[in-house]
């Protein structure tokens, strides 16, 4: 690949400085291509295209803007295999879960294809003889998208696609470890009729000053990032203070609740694909395993068997389950939960430290790690981990494990095992977090709506309320 991955109103260029900077794999260091890395300035060149693409597209039917996106989606799943390679590599994945993320990826495409055409207004009954009252719904203006390493094409399609669908046009900043699924997914709009300006690539390494001359243009309506609570609440500000809508993904804490009724053989199964999937590099990971006492023993002994027979290793071989953690940083959090919780006491009954895979010796990879007896004080219990660690803590009664679980800033998603129908109602809607799973560890889906409260964000993506968030009601009143 060349450094011409800036992609600024219908072109692929360098940045304007010419410099790059390498994309690795995360297995083993190797330098997988280069990408340009702009500047601020190149930014300004993004955003002024999607300005200008603005008033046109937003003018186009939602059935035209829907065509594209169905042709998109089409290219996508035609181009699984290739896509999940490259997505596999950037990321460390394995391969199988990069393909579910590309049937994901494609189905963002399909749904708001179709939601684009169902963004009614309403007609308002008249309070006053000869005058009608109505409101229309227009897509808002230009949006940035800010996006991160861990789904790196799936949460691009979230928030691209519904931005599209409204009418809106976009300026696009992938994280930089993994700027390529992003960069290929930018290729297959093109080639599929996006007209030139209406969607803008930036890749970069640091990420601040090209954030910072996105959240300066008056010229953004709109921010989505996901991300950490930390650059969120900066971008919440800086909208704040500018009048900009934003919509933000920080992560979770999720509490996992085991009851003593529950079905074990699933529960166990559920929190290996919530616990464990991208190596447990998801906002969604279970975070804190609440297991009943008297099923604590049977549910440790499944897991621990469970979770110490999956494979480490690169992603692309077969078999792997588990792959290198995204980076240093990454690695020396997931690290430093598992020090402290076991400094403080906690048994470690499976994995616990890094290790080494071979023919991956640059990969930082850490193994499924099952800790039990923590104290309550330990950072695990407190902070997302981002990593494939099972913290297991028990619990007597319904009462005090919602108690416990809600007592987080966090409050993306929650997920409980129980046969008892009037208790998974309770719990249900007793949970503080925006997203529920009942017996079932695996929540996201194009059609339903994702996104937390407390700390874990504001906003929603997928479902109608994704489109929603990239338009504006606008309120008209007529004298007959
Ligand atoms: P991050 O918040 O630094 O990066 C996320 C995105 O924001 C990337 O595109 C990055 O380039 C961009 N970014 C960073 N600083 C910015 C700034 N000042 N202005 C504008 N954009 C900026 O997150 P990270 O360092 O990749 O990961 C740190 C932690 O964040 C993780 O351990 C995890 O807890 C959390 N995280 C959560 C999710 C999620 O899905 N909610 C995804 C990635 C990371």
């Amino acid at each position: 690949m060349s450094n011409d991955t800036l992609y600024i109103d219908g072109r692929w260029f360098p940045s304007e400085s010419g410099q790059d900077f390498p994309v690795l794999d995360p297995c083993d260091g190797r330098v997988l291509a280069r990408v340009a890395d702009a500047a601020p300035e190149d930014v300004i060149g993004a955003i002024r295209a999607a300005r200008k693409a603005f008033p046109a597209w937003a003018a186009t039917t939602a059935k035209e803007r829907g065509a594209i996106l169905h042709r998109a989606a089409a290219l996508i799943t035609e181009r699984r295999e290739q896509l999940a390679l490259i997505l596999s590599q950037e990321n460390g994945k394995p391969i199988a879960q990069a393909r579910g993320e590309l049937g994901f990826t494609a189905d963002f495409f399909t749904w708001f294809a179709e939601e684009g055409r169902r963004a009614f207004g309403a007609t308002v009954p008249t309070n006053k003889p000869g005058v009608r009252r109505f409101t229309i719904r227009q897509p808002i203006g230009v949006v940035a998208v800010i996006s991160p390493w861990n789904l790196p094409a799936a949460i691009v399609a979230r928030k691209v696609a519904p931005v599209l669908a409204a009418g809106c046009t976009c300026v696009l900043k992938p994280a930089e470890q993994t700027p390529l699924s992003a960069i290929e997914i930018v290729r297959i709009l093109e080639e599929a009729g996006l007209p030139p300006g209406v969607l803008n690539l930036i890749t970069c390494q640091d990420p601040a000053p090209v954030g910072q001359a996105l959240l300066d243009s008056p010229d953004i309506a709109r921010v989505t990032f996901t991300g950490s609570v930390e650059v969120g609440r900066h971008i919440a500000r800086e909208c704040a203070w500018r009048m900009k809508r934003f919509s933000l993904e920080l992560g979770g804490h999720a509490p996992f609740i085991v009851f003593d009724d529950a079905d074990l053989e699933r529960a166990v199964d559920q929190l290996m694909a919530s616990k464990f999937r991208n190596s447990g590099q998801t906002c969604l990971c279970a975070n804190r395993v609440f297991v009943q006492r008297q099923v604590l023993e049977p549910f440790t002994r499944l897991l621990v068997e469970r979770a110490g027979a999956l494979k480490l290793g690169r992603g692309t071989d077969p078999g792997v389950a588990i792959g290198p953690m995204i980076d240093a940083d990454g690695f020396a959090k997931v690290k430093q939960h598992v020090d402290d919780a076991v400094a403080r006491g906690a048994r470690c009954l499976l994995g616990g430290a890094p290790v080494q895979v071979p023919g991956c010796e640059a990969g930082l990879f850490f193994p499924p790690t099952v800790l039990t007896g923590l104290d309550l004080d330990s950072t695990i219990c407190h902070e997302e981990t981002f990593g494939p660690v099972a913290a297991l803590l028990p619990f007597d009664d319904e009462a005090e494990v919602l108690e416990r679980a809600n007592r987080s800033i966090y409050g993306l998603s929650g997920y409980a095992f129980t046969r008892d129908l009037g208790r998974a109602f309770r719990v249900a809607e007793a949970l503080e977090c925006g997203i529920i799973g009942i017996n079932e560890g695996l929540t996201p889906t194009a059609e339903c709506p994702f996104g937390g409260v407390k700390h874990s964000g504001v906003g929603r993506e997928g479902g109608w309320q994704g489109l929603d968030e990239c338009l504006e009601t606008k309120y008209i009143t007529f004298g007959l």
